[in-house]
């Protein structure tokens, strides 16, 4: 039954109606404002960096790292609001991604050292998981000491039997032979089988364990290396948003004798499966001959950020296997960086290897220390001169030279 509007009804409804609007516009000004302050926020943070940087960070940050969203407008919504509108949030942007190392139960307090620096310097804000890796169970005196040094998720991990030992089929007298050859030559690592266990793992199997098998993205972590700067961007998301595969930080030849069948090896590779080969790939990287002999240039494995969708798709799986049928890692001494390089080198586009020269590294005696506007926006503790980027046995210079 309709009933018939007094005027003041229409009076009242008129009025109902223009309030229900005022709050709708205040609504909306709200809204424009949460907008506004990500913008000016993200740009204000992002003009520090490089511009390769800066394009990622202008999109994704404002909602990437806690700290950075619980100091913006966007946690303050206006008094009279905040209750009656709806608070949408998103979970902050992260990639896929781990940080990994591969360590023995006596490598202690070098693992605390290098968690603790690349805790402080870069995951503190970003928070990735951390999985650890091992041949032999992790003790309890090691797992309580690292998990203590991170708020993110730790794994500890066991290594499958077959993902480490010498295989069966490796003819142990041939190896042994090799072994002696380096020992004699003096090959660092020459007569250790561990070590040859440890390189063909991180080749072949490391992307495969269950505790990364989840994860697309990784960064390769050793004990007692030295992060000296602040990294205040994601490296991971940089690599996925400029469609980079490997990334680096040193590079230099590897010695001759511990690989001297590895480079027949990748052109019987190459003329076998030419089809997974770039068309624009790094050769010159490698080769200072158009491919008829490798230079020994290599990216130092110890560091890395990289895809494990690369080691596990069809190419890297095939040349691993006719890497390991040749039994070049025990009856030579072939190093995961050798294969991980020239893999990287020749099946993906020289565009999709990054050289991360504002991630102050060091392993060893060498270190890659980021110069100028870097060294001092990353707030570095490495001296700019100890810096091995254009030393005479670096390879950078090959590199670089790609991008001429
Ligand atoms: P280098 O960098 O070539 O001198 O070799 P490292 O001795 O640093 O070994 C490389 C990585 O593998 C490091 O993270 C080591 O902790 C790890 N590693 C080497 N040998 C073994 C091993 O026998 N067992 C385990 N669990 N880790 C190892
Ligand atoms: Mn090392």
């Amino acid at each position: 039954m309709a009933l018939p509007l007094t005027a003041a009804h229409r009076r009242s409804i008129v009025i109902a109606v223009t309030a229900v609007l005022i709050v709708c516009y205040f609504m909306a000004i709200g809204r424009e404002d949460h907008s506004t302050s990500f913008i000016t926020l993200s740009t204000q943070w992002s003009t520090s960096k490089d511009s390769e940087t800066v394009a990622v960070l202008d999109v994704k940050q404002p909602n990437e790292t806690p700290s950075e969203s619980s100091s913006s407008s966007k946690s303050k919504p206006s008094p009279t609001l905040a209750n009656a509108i709806p608070q949408v949030s998103h979970p902050p942007h992260r990639a896929n991604a781990t940080l990994v190392m591969l360590a023995r139960n006596s490598d202690l307090n070098g693992v605390i050292s290098s968690v603790e620096q690349l805790e402080a310097k870069f995951n503190r804000k970003f928070n990735y998981p951390w999985v650890f890796l091992n041949d032999e169970p992790f003790s309890t005196d090691f797992k309580r000491r690292v998990s203590v040094l991170t708020d993110a998720d730790v794994s500890f991990g066991l290594v499958p039997h077959e993902h480490w030992v010498q295989p069966d089929w490796i003819d142990e007298g041939r190896a042994q032979e090799g072994r002696n050859k380096l020992v004699r030559q003096g090959v660092i690592y020459g007569g250790s089988v561990s070590y040859r266990n440890m390189c063909r793992f991180n080749s072949g199997f490391f992307f495969r364990h269950e505790l990364l098998t989840p994860y697309k993205w990784y960064w390769r972590v050793e004990p007692d290396v030295r992060y000296y700067c602040d990294l205040d961007y994601d490296p991971f998301l940089f690599m996925e948003d400029h469609d980079k595969i490997y990334g680096f930080t040193i590079s230099m030849p590897e010695w001759e004798p511990t690989i001297p069948s590895l480079w027949s090896t990748v052109k019987n590779f190459v003329a076998e499966y030419p089809q997974y080969v770039s068309p624009d790939n790094s050769m010159d990287f490698l080769s200072d001959n158009a491919g008829d002999s490798y230079n020994m240039c290599h990216f130092w494995s110890n560091f890395e950020i990289a895809d494990m969708d690369f080691w596990r798709g069809e190419a890297y799986t095939k040349f691993f296997e006719y890497l390991e049928n040749t039994g070049g890692f025990y009856y030579e001494r072939w190093g995961d960086a050798p294969v991980h390089s020239i893999a990287a080198a020749l099946f993906t586009r020289k565009d999709q290897i990054h050289f991360f020269k504002d991630i102050g590294y060091k392993h060893a005696e060498f270190a890659h220390c980021p110069q100028g506007k870097q060294w001092r926006e990353g707030h570095c503790s490495c001296d700019p001169n100890d810096n091995f980027d254009f030393a005479q046995n670096s390879c950078l210079r090959h590199f670089m030279r790609l991008h001429d």
